[in-house]
C-alpha cells in the first residue's frame, strides 16, 4: 500500500502517523522524503488495514493498495487450485468438469424426480432446484421451502445425485444441513451476515456473482465465508447488469480466466440466468467451458411453458440431453 502525503506536512506528525501504522497493523513501513512530500510504503500484511480511514486523515493526501485485499481467496498465498469435494467421484475444480441441472422451482415430487432421472441419463453429475426462491415480485411464485428441499432429498434418493439449493436466510441454515451445496444466490451475494453464518458451516457454498459487483466485491464476499473457516467456496458467474436489454444479463466470460489468475477457488457458470433464453444456453455453456469454467448450472424442466419459475430460459430434458452432449465432447476435446 502507498501513501502519498500532504506537501509540507511536519516531520512530528509523519511519524506520529508512521508509529500508529505499526501498532495497529502487522506492516513494516518504508519512507521516501522528496523535494515537495513524503511518500509512505506499507509492507506486510495490508490485507487488514483499512484504507478508508487512512484516506481520512488529514496529512493523506491519496492511498493506493498494490495488494488485493482478499488473502484466503488469493492465488498468490495458495498457489494450487481448490478442489473441493462433493462426493468420493464428485470433485470440483479437479480439472474435471461437472454439470449441475435442474429447475429453476422444485415443484412436486413428480417433476424433480423425473428431471433428475433425465438430467443423470444425459451426463449431469449434481441436481440443482430452487425451495427458497428471491422472486422480484412478491406475487410471484416463492418457492415449495422446506418441502421442496424434502423433495430434493427423494429426488436425492432416487438417482444419487447431490443436490444444491439456495438459502435466503440465516435462519434457515439447519434446514439445509442435508444439502449438498448451499448456493447463494446474486441477490445475496453481499448478505454478510449470511456469508459469515456460511463460514461456520462445514460444507460447500456456491457463491453467485451480484448484479452488479465487480470481481473484486465478488472475491471480497467469497473471503467473507473463507474468513471464517470455511474454505469450500465454489464461484459462480451468472451474468451482470449492463446496458444490453435483448438477453436477461450479459455473461461476463472474461471474469472465467480472471478469477482464475486471482483466485485458486473453483468458477461455474450459469448460461441460464445469464441469457434468459433457452437457445442461448448452448452456445454460452461452450463458451463458458472454452474459457475454463470447472463446471455449468443448467436450468432444466420437463415442461417449460408451464413452469413456476424462469420456464423461458429452461431447456426441456430432450435439449439438454443435446447440449450436454456438447459440452461434454468440447470438454473431452480440450484434453
Ligand atoms: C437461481 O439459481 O434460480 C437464481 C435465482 O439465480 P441468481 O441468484 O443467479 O439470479
Ligand atoms: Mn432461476
Amino acid at each position: 500500500m502507498i501513501i502519498v502525503l500532504k506537501p509540507s506536512t511536519p516531520p512530528e506528525q509523519i511519524q506520529l502517523f508512521t508509529d500508529k501504522l505499526c501498532s495497529d497493523y502487522d506492516v513494516k513501513v518504508n519512507r521516501w522524503d522528496g523535494i515537495h512530500s513524503t511518500v509512505l510504503g506499507l509492507i506486510g500484511d495490508t490485507h487488514t488495514v483499512d484504507i478508508e480511514y487512512i484516506d481520512a486523515q488529514d496529512i493523506v493526501e491519496s492511498v493506493k493498495r498494490v495488494q488485493e485485499p482478499y488473502k484466503k481467496a488469493n492465488r498468490k498465498f495458495h498457489p494450487d487450485n481448490t478442489a473441493i469435494k462433493i462426493t468420493e467421484d464428485i470433485v470440483i475444480g479437479d480439472g474435471s468438469l461437472h454439470i449441475i441441472a435442474g429447475p429453476c422451482s422444485v415443484e412436486s415430487e413428480k417433476q424433480i424426480v423425473e428431471i433428475a432421472r433425465s438430467v443423470k441419463n444425459s451426463g449431469a453429475t449434481l441436481l440443482r432446484g430452487g425451495a427458497f426462491k428471491p422472486r422480484t415480485s412478491p406475487y410471484a411464485f416463492q418457492g415449495l421451502k422446506s418441502e421442496g428441499l424434502d423433495l430434493l432429498k427423494i429426488a436425492r434418493k432416487e438417482t444419487g445425485l447431490p443436490i444444491v439449493s439456495e438459502i435466503m436466510r440465516t435462519e434457515h441454515i439447519d434446514m439445509f444441513e442435508n444439502v449438498d451445496i448451499i448456493q447463494v444466490g446474486a441477490r445475496n451475494m453481499q448478505n454478510f451476515d449470511l456469508l459469515r453464518e456460511l463460514g461456520r458451516v462445514d460444507k460447500p457454498v456456491l457463491l453467485k456473482r451480484g448484479l452488479s459487483a465487480t470481481i473484486e466485491e465478488w472475491l471480497m464476499s467469497a473471503e467473507y465465508i473463507m474468513a471464517g473457516g470455511n474454505d469450500n467456496v465454489i464461484l459462480c458467474e451468472r451474468g451482470i447488469r449492463t446496458y444490453e436489454n435483448y438477453t436477461r444479463n450479459t455473461l461476463d466470460i472474461s471474469a472465467i480466466p480472471i478469477v482464475k489468475k486471482l483466485s485458486h477457488l473453483p468458477v461455474v457458470v450459469d448460461p441460464s440466468h445469464a441469457s434468459g433464453k433457452s437457445w442461448l444456453v448452448e452456445p454460452l455453456a461452450m463458451a463458458a467451458v472454452a474459457a475454463g469454467a470447472d463446471g455449468l448450472i443448467i436450468e432444466v424442466h420437463n415442461d417449460p411453458p408451464h413452469a413456476l419459475s424462469d420456464g423461458a430460459q429452461s431447456l426441456t430434458p430432450a435439449q439438454f440431453d443435446k447440449v450436454a452432449k456438447r459440452i461434454l465432447g468440447l470438454k473431452e476435446s480440450m484434453k
